[in-house]
């Protein structure tokens, strides 16, 4: 693609960018095969209260072990098969691994410390929202892997309810009157209209990372403090949960703690890592 610039009509296109395109051209047109062929695998990422640190359960990351190029993590592929459509049988694999080891951790494991068996959250992006078939799909693989609805946590970005309309919410209605949780992640970056917050079927806000980041600074730039104070104050009215992403580090925990946060996720506890990890963490409490 040689671009009019200037003088110089004929410039030429930029070398890494056409690189990159031949890569995601490439990867693209990979993805069917690799799921055929199971190349994808999941990671776990716990999830801890706030106050003490213990696990109560973890959030599935799809990662693409790709035989040229490595372990690709899900920002290189994701938006990839979000595009193609590769999403919906992709994501529908995630969610049945997920809640079948979900299970086997409940069946070696059934409480955690913080009480209540442990719990697995999924991220499902806009197509799979969008997709007719998502309330059945769920049905089926809880039915399948004999998980009760309440330990599963379905992850939407704030992004992808701003605007939404009744036919998109239904299914996220359905599955939580069904008992399945549903999360707002990355909040605070899509300037949604807060009130709107009450028409959504959510139960949990996942405070955008950007805020942890902030969080670190000494002190903390006193506006993001008003701002998350604001929020898990509007969340608590509302009956939701308030969980933060990205603590790298123990003053980030105690901060966004003494701000109100009621769980969090974060290298500070644990890299995403093999799933008999969680299970290890939720019976020794080890973070
Ligand atoms: P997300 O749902 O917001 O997930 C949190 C991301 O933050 C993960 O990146 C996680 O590894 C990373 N993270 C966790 N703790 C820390 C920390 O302390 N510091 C830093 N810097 N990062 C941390 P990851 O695994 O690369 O996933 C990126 C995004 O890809 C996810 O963001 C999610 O939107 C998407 N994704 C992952 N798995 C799936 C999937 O199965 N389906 C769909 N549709 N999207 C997925
Ligand atoms: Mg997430
Ligand atoms: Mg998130
Ligand atoms: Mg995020």
């Amino acid at each position: 693609r040689a671009k009019a610039a200037g003088g110089n009509r004929f410039e030429r296109a930029d070398p890494e960018a056409d690189a990159r395109a031949i890569t995601r051209h490439g990867l693209t047109n990979a993805l069917p095969a690799a799921l055929e062929r199971g190349e994808f695998f999941i990671e776990y990422q716990p999830l801890v209260h706030l106050g003490d640190g213990s696990v109560h359960g973890a959030e599935a990351l799809v990662r693409w072990s790709h035989p040229q190029h490595g372990v690709l993590g899900p920002d290189r592929f994701i938006p990839l098969a979000e595009h193609t459509g590769l999403i919906v049988p992709l994501g529908r694999w995630v969610m049945a691994e997920s809640v079948r080891q979900a299970r086997f951790w409940q069946e070696r494991h059934p409480g955690s410390r913080a009480g209540g068996p442990l719990r697995v959250n999924v991220n499902l992006s806009p197509t799979q929202l969008h997709h007719p078939g998502l309330v059945a799909d769920t049905v089926e693989v809880l039915e399948r892997s004999g998980l009760e609805p309440g330990a599963l946590c379905l992850e939407v970005t704030e992004s992808a309810l701003i605007g939404a309309d009744d036919d998109l919410l239904k299914p996220l209605r359905q599955l939580a009157d069904m008992g399945v949780d549903i999360a707002l992640d990355d909040f605070g970056t899509g300037y949604s209209n807060l009130a709107n917050l009450r028409r959504l079927p959510v139960s949990v806000l996942k405070l955008d990372r950007s805020f942890t980041q902030s969080m670190q600074q000494h002190p903390a730039d006193p506006v993001d403090i008003k701002i998350v104070e604001g929020i898990v104050s509007l969340a608590h009215s509302l009956h939701l949960a308030v969980t933060v992403e990205g603590v790298e580090t123990g003053a980030q925990a105690e901060q966004l703690r003494e701000l109100g946060c009621d769980t969090a996720q974060g290298w500070y506890y644990a890299r995403p890592g093999a799933p008999d990890r969680i299970h290890s963490l939720a019976l020794t409490d080890a973070v």
